[in-house]
């Protein structure tokens, strides 16, 4: 077994992050720090064939330092399954592939937890169970009630399910109790309508978790690792009452947890939890509420992606770890990263989703937007290159910027050019929206990445084909991205009308009332941040967060919901959101955060109208048709915000004068382009050469 990081702990007396990589005394172990990865599912789980791989994702985050590391959830049986044929540790032929795992984790020095995750009602197949017949509103399935029977035999499930897990040797195991699951839907009323032992009185409904606690402690004896996940917030209607939440914690740790865990929100909540929006650490103030109650360690979660806020939140007393998942997907090397002085190396994980969450629920393997490597490590290499070339890379956004940091770290010789004056591309709009502004991080990543590894950097030099063609360059990279739309209407050359990066860039003043042409991922946005009123000086973004959403900081109501829900500013604008197709706008978003910008615009107000045609623009506004006739939106200002097209002249200019060259992102294909797909592209290239 590999030195459990020792380089780290030798760091922790110099350290600006002296809570977060202190050790942790569990009593027959001991953790390295107090960074736990928190579980996510990755879809390596659920096929044999993938345990190679996923044995190498997780050994990647052992080797850079993480405390303990839980797995994505593996089901207890068949009934528990997320969907068919989903991961899961019932018999011997399934301890040999979770050995896999464990051997590489071990390997590295690190600590593995496998969390023990009964989906419930939530189960996508026609076998799933749960305490009553209701159907959840996320699951197409009507789930079977349990007899007694019934509920004793998944009981049995996850004590075999932990012994089985302690086999395959694991270091312990988190029960899954949150979230909306098996177990939290026995300990909710509003899910739980049983009249026998297991219902009715919360000593009744929370009867399941602890007998599960209890009996995974006899089947795995003392010393072996039980986190709880305790559902510390429901953010729904009919969710525990505060009270309830103490009384359980202690009974949990009664019957044997070693560790709680935080959970925030079922997955049927319609808060956000865990998104961009959602200012970092907003929820911390819940576990810290346990604090005191109970004497196990308790760890926090949600929104926590920087060891800057991670090391606040232990220092200011909230809990004793911090989950992180999805952070150390965009960054193996986050804890020693952190350790070493070298915390402005971090990518950030800018909580988008897209190629995370997203992918889950699009039934893909997860990754990472800003770290395409992610479950990909055996088959995505950023190893030296056997020959270093002299590479010119055009165009720094996140497409070239991916490119040429990586190509630089495998030894080749890089000059990146940029037209304006500064690294980023489009993502210089994007971090001006609100609720996006972590996305300045991932400009600050690459910045650091191109001074670490060496890319001369060209600012302000637009590249042409003869300087190209003539600088002795051995791979020549066209990423030099999109030029906004211009839609063929009548008077779009009218003074009032604007392009997205007139008003986002340039920062051009838009009137009163304003209608937007195009209501895509772009419109959306242009259509949040008009709706926002600068924040006042000394503005507590999470307290306005929590307000704006109805949670109850209280937690005086069952479920943490405020009595009057959500209370966001009403814009003070008149915006109108325009699309041609008769769909309903917003529809095509990202699936995990599609509902929550929809929801912010019908809260602020936004007109949002579909099946739109345009007619034309003048001094009196913007004349359009919809199914009700024609229509005059006395507008101020038209900003159009109608897709793009890409920007890639170069390419046949280079060809006129008998060079190829590689395109990548929006000047490869402006169509569904996002900043997955362009980072994923620059990546992917830079290893090929
Ligand atoms: P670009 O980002 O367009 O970069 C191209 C670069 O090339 C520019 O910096 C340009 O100046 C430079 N250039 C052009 N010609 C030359 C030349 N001849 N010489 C030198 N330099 C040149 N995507 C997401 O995935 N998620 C989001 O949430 C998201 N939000 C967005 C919000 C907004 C408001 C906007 C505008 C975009 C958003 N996007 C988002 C889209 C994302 O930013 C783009 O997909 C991504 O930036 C495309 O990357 P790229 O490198 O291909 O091109
Ligand atoms: P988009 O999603 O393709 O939307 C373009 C919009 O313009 C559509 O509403 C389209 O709707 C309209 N349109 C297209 N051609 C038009 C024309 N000729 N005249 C009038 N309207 C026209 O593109 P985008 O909004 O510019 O976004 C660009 C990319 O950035 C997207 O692919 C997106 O993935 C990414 N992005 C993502 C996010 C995110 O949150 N994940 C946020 C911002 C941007 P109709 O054709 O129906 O009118
Ligand atoms: Fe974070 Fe986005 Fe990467 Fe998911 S895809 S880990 S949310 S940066």
């Amino acid at each position: 077994m590999a030195a459990p990081a020792a380089d780290i702990i030798a760091c922790v007396t110099a350290t600006p992050f002296p809570h977060l990589l202190a050790p942790l005394d569990l009593g027959f172990t001991t953790l390295p720090n107090r960074v736990l990865m928190g579980s996510m599912h990755t879809g390596l789980e659920d096929r044999a064939a993938d345990y190679p791989r996923l044995a190498a994702y997780f050994a990647e985050r052992a080797r850079g330092g993480v405390g303990l590391i839980v797995t994505g959830g593996i089901a207890p049986n068949i009934a528990g399954w997320a969907k068919p044929f989903a991961g899961k540790l019932t018999n011997a032929r399934e301890v040999a592939r979770h050995r896999l795992v464990t051997q590489a984790v071990h390997a590295e020095g690190g600590k593995v937890c496998m969390q023990i995750l009964h989906t419930g009602r939530y189960a996508y197949h026609p076998l799933a169970v749960a305490p009553s017949r209701l159907k959840a509103p996320i699951s197409p399935f009507t789930p079977r009630a349990l007899t007694r029977f019934g509920i004793s035999r998944q009981i049995a499930a996850f004590a075999r399910c932990a012994g089985l897990a302690r086999e395959a040797g694991y270091d312990g195991v988190e029960v899954m109790g949150s979230e909306g699951y098996f177990i939290n839907e026995f300990i909710a009323a509003r899910t739980n309508r049983r009249r026998d032992d297991w219902g009715g009185p919360y000593e009744n409904r929370m009867r399941l978790p602890v007998e599960i606690v209890r009996r995974v402690r006899e089947a795995v004896g003392r010393d072996f690792i039980i986190i709880y996940r305790l559902s510390m917030l429901d953010l729904v209607e009919g969710g525990s009452s505060w009270d309830e939440i103490v009384t359980l914690a202690r009974a949990v740790e009664h019957a044997g947890a070693t560790i709680i865990n935080t959970g925030i929100g079922w997955h049927e909540a319609r808060i956000p939890t865990i998104a961009t929006l959602v200012p970092r650490a907003a929820f911390t103030w819940v576990t810290r509420r346990l604090r005191g109650e109970v004497s196990v360690p308790l760890v926090t979660s949600n929104r926590i992606n920087d060891p800057v806020v991670a090391e606040q939140v232990l220092a200011r007393g909230d809990a004793d770890m911090v989950s992180m998942a999805r952070p150390l997907l965009a960054d193996p090397d986050f804890v020693r990263k952190a350790a070493s002085g070298r915390a402005d190396e971090i990518n950030t994980c800018i909580a988008c989703n897209q190629a995370c969450l997203d992918h889950v629920f699009e039934q893909k393997v997860a990754s990472c937007l800003v770290n395409p490597r992610a479950s990909h490590e055996t088959l995505l290499s950023y190893a030296p290159a056997v020959r270093s070339k002299r590479v010119a890379v055009v165009g720094a956004g996140p497409a070239g910027l991916a490119c040429a940091t990586i190509a630089a770290g495998r030894g080749h010789h890089v000059t990146l050019f940029e037209a304006s004056s500064t690294i980023g591309g489009q993502f210089n709009m994007a971090r001006r929206i609100p609720g996006k502004e972590e996305f300045s991080e991932t400009i600050r990543y690459f910045a650091r990445q191109i001074e670490l590894r060496g890319v001369d950097l060209r600012l302000g030099e637009r590249a042409t084909a003869q300087g190209l063609a003539s600088g002795g360059f051995d791979e020549i990279v066209i990423a030099t991205g999109v030029l906004p739309r211009k839609p063929a209407i009548d008077g779009i050359d009218h003074p009032k009308v604007l392009s997205y990066v007139d008003v986002l860039l340039h920062g051009r003043e838009v009137g009163g009332s304003v209608a937007l042409i195009g209501a895509g991922g772009i419109g959306f946005d242009v259509a949040e941040y008009l709706a926002h009123e600068p924040p006042a000086p000394g503005h507590d973004a999470a307290a306005e967060f929590l307000r704006a959403w109805g949670v109850d900081t209280s937690l005086g109501r069952r479920g943490g919901l405020t009595a009057e829900g959500p209370a966001m500013a009403q814009s003070r604008r008149q915006i109108w959101l325009l699309q041609r197709k008769p769909t309903p706008p917003g529809r095509d978003l990202g699936k995990t955060t599609g509902w929550i910008h929809r929801t912010e615009l019908r809260n602020r107000g936004v007109q949002m109208v579909a099946g739109v045609g345009y007619e034309r623009i003048d001094d009196t506004g913007l004349m359009i048709t919809t199914k009700a006739g024609p229509r005059l939106l006395e507008v101020d200002n038209v900003v159009v915000c109608a897709g793009q097209e890409p920007l890639r002249s170069l390419v046949a200019e280079l060809s006129g004068v008998g060079r190829q060259a590689h395109l990548i992102g929006g000047a490869k294909l402006a169509a569904e382009l996002d900043a997955r797909r362009a980072i994923d592209e620059g990546s992917r290239l830079a290893a090929s050469f």
